[in-house]
């Protein structure tokens, strides 16, 4: 199961885009074009990508 998608954590977008690089997920805001943490999985990219904080 997908973990749910929370919205850019810069800009509250919720224009989220996933990119499978080779063996690596990415996930990507489109607004802002923040990139977040790369991980194995899609799972543990969105995992990353939700607990990512503002800096
Ligand atoms: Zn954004």
């Amino acid at each position: 199961m997908i973990a749910e998608l929370k919205p850019c954590s810069f800009c509250q977008s919720e224009d989220i885009q996933a990119f499978d690089i080779g063996r690596t997920f990415v996930l990507y805001c489109r607004d802002c074009c923040s990139s977040g943490p790369e991980a194995g999985t899609l799972d543990e990219a969105i995992e990353r990508w939700n607990r990512r904080e503002k800096k």
